[in-house]
């Protein structure tokens, strides 16, 4: 998962992109609301946390304009009021949701699965599913036939990557945006050296193989019995 982090006070943009990388996103940080829209325009992101006072272009301008350029990307409001004008304008302006300052990152990570699953193709449940391979969003576990495997979070953010869209074929462009930042998003084969990770815990000691290569193009994950 890919977010863009729009806050000027450093201080609240460090704390929330550290906490958010822990998590396994892969954060974009930028200052203000103008950034904000030339960031939204030049990459994909499943989530924008975006706060109401910014320089240049305030949060909720911001929003407005996103979403009259046809962005339906899901938004988060940060506010630092919690009165009702700020949550009304904010959602009348195409918000998806807000949260009050300060607020805990655990609080954060909540609203932010909340918005995902409101958002995704497989809405109502945390376990992303194919074949007998499950990944639960809710407690970052990955368990195939039962067993848990143990995996380091961009392998993990690959993963979920693969399996909110189960049968599609991802190109190694579309995956290294949803799980890297743009700072670390440069080596071209760092897509595949995770995918090699990834075959080895969760295919390569079971029978059957869900990871897809498709040559030239990219990967998918998939239950159906063609060979690989
Ligand atoms: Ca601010």
């Amino acid at each position: 998962m890919r977010a863009l982090l729009v806050e000027d006070e450093r201080r609240i943009s460090t704390y929330v992109k550290r906490g958010l990388e822990e998590a396994g996103y892969a954060v974009d940080a930028v200052y203000d609301g103008r950034e904000a829209l030339d960031w939204a325009d030049a990459a994909s992101y499943d989530i924008i946390i975006l706060d109401i006072l910014l320089p240049e272009l305030d949060g909720i301008s911001a929003c407005r304009e996103l979403r009259r350029r046809g962005d339906r990307t899901p938004v988060l409001m940060l506010t630092a009021r919690d009165t009702v004008d700020d949550r009304v304008v904010g959602l009348d302006a195409g918000a998806d949701d807000y949260l009050v300052k300060p607020f805990a990152m655990k609080e954060l990570l909540a609203r932010l699965r909340a918005l995902s699953r409101r958002t995704s193709e497989q809405p109502e449940s945390s376990v992303l599913q194919v074949a007998d391979l499950r990944l639960d969003t809710r407690t970052h576990q990955v368990r195939r036939a039962g067993k848990r495997i143990e995996m380091a979070a961009k392998e993990y953010a690959v993963l979920e990557c693969l399996l909110r869209e189960p049968g599609r074929v991802l190109t190694r462009t579309v995956i290294a945006e949803h799980v890297w930042n743009y700072d670390t998003f440069s080596q071209s084969n760092v897509v595949d050296v995770y995918i090699r990770n990834l075959r080895r815990k969760i295919d390569d000691p079971f029978g059957k193989k869900l990871i897809r290569t498709l040559r030239g193009v990219g990967y998918s994950i998939s239950d159906d019995d063609e060979t690989n």
